[in-house]
């Protein structure tokens, strides 16, 4: 394969991981970055990069081939029009951009250029995702009709541009984007309704969790809640079949699967609870289920930019599609709309 050099605009926590990581991958180079902030050219130079005086001598720079744009939300779009009217490749950091609007325009600047463009939507290698996917994927639980997918955490919102709305702030855009994403990638269905509420536990200017539920074409039922106030948390991931549940905890991918083995004894003994007594509540015994490991799936995250390389050298199809991109946009736009109207909204 060719070998491709990449230059980093806005080299903070994300440029640096991107940095870090394409360190270790084969065939790929960072060239040089630029940040706004001399403190980051800085760390630049003493990393060993040599960093572009202005985003223009980046982009005036022929031997880059591909330019990460991990900024701020809100200076994306400009960005990545100009580095594509530049003849470059791009790659951006989710969110994309603020708006279905502005995304239309920068895949209109893509399309112009006839160059890459493509988002670092990377929860998609995410283990805990791929393997409630493989679940899903292979029916192992029978049909199922509930997935709720939550992050939580307690710390607010980290004390950054994420707090402020100029900058596309909030937990929808941050991580919203990528749970979002993560269900229509594993969903192969139409979104008919969304119903969404936000927190403003700890910032009044943007939502600093959130709660939405998706009602997919067949009925299933996806719950999605971002939580930044949560000091207990809720397992990650919790999966409903028809045949059995899954619970995956953390991202250690602690969790198990319990599958029903017999259907035919339903010969429950009532439990008594403080008030009363319950035959439905009543849990099943062994020989009715079978507790199983949770069937992990593996990835290795350095394989976005190696599908980016070998889409640029004809050897493969872009994985992170713009229209995907779009679809997620939108359905972040009708979450707003739900949660400012307090209704649920009609989506596909
Ligand atoms: P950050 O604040 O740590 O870094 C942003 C950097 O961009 C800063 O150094 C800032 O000086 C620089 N910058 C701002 N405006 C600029 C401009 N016009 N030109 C050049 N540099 C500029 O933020 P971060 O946490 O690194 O987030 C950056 C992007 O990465 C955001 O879009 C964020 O959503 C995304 N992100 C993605 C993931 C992921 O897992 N995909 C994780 C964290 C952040």
């Amino acid at each position: 394969m060719k070998d491709y050099n990449l230059a980093i605009v806005g080299l903070g926590g994300m440029g640096n991981w991107h940095r870090e990581t394409i360190e270790t991958i084969d065939h790929l180079t960072v060239c040089g970055s630029f940040d706004i902030k001399e403190d980051r050219q800085q760390f630049a130079r003493d990393h060993g990069i040599t960093p572009y005086n202005s985003l223009e001598e980046l982009l005036n720079d022929p031997k880059v081939d591909i330019v990460l744009c991990s900024t701020p939300n809100d200076v994306h779009k400009e960005i990545v029009i100009k580095a594509l009217k530049a003849g470059k490749n791009v790659v951006c950091e989710k969110p994309v951009t603020l708006s279905s609007k502005d995304l239309q325009e920068m895949i209109d600047a893509a399309e112009e250029s006839g160059k890459l463009f493509t988002v670092h939507q990377n929860r998609r290698w995410d283990e805990d995702f791929l393997t409630v996917k493989n679940i899903y994927d292979n029916h192992m639980l029978g049909d199922i009709f509930r997935i709720e997918s939550r992050v939580h955490g307690s710390r607010g919102i980290p004390g950054d541009w994420r707090q402020e709305p100029e900058h596309g702030g909030g937990m929808v855009l941050d991580w919203g984007v990528h749970i979002l994403d993560q269900a229509l990638m594993m969903i192969p269905e139409k979104v008919k309704k969304v119903y969404a509420s936000f927190t403003h536990v700890t910032n009044e200017l943007v939502d600093d969790g959130f709660t939405v539920e998706l009602t997919f074409e067949s009925g299933l039922v996806y719950l999605l809640e971002v939580g930044t106030s949560n000091f207990i948390n809720l397992p990650r991931w919790y999966v409903l079949g028809q045949n059995g549940s899954a619970v995956v905890n953390d991202w250690d991918l602690s969790g198990e699967m319990v599958r029903v083995t017999d259907w035919s004894k339903n010969d429950a003994v009532p439990i008594r609870t403080a008030a009363g007594l319950t035959k439905t509540m009543a849990p099943r015994t062994e020989e009715t289920i079978k507790t199983e490991p949770l069937p992990v799936v593996h990835s290795d995250i350095r394989d976005y930019y190696r599908n980016v390389m070998a889409t640029l050298s004809g050897e493969s199809e872009i994985i992170v599609k713009l229209p995907q991109v779009m679809r997620v946009m939108k359905l972040m736009e009708a979450i707003f709309e739900s949660a400012a109207k307090h209704q649920v909204v009609d989506f596909e």
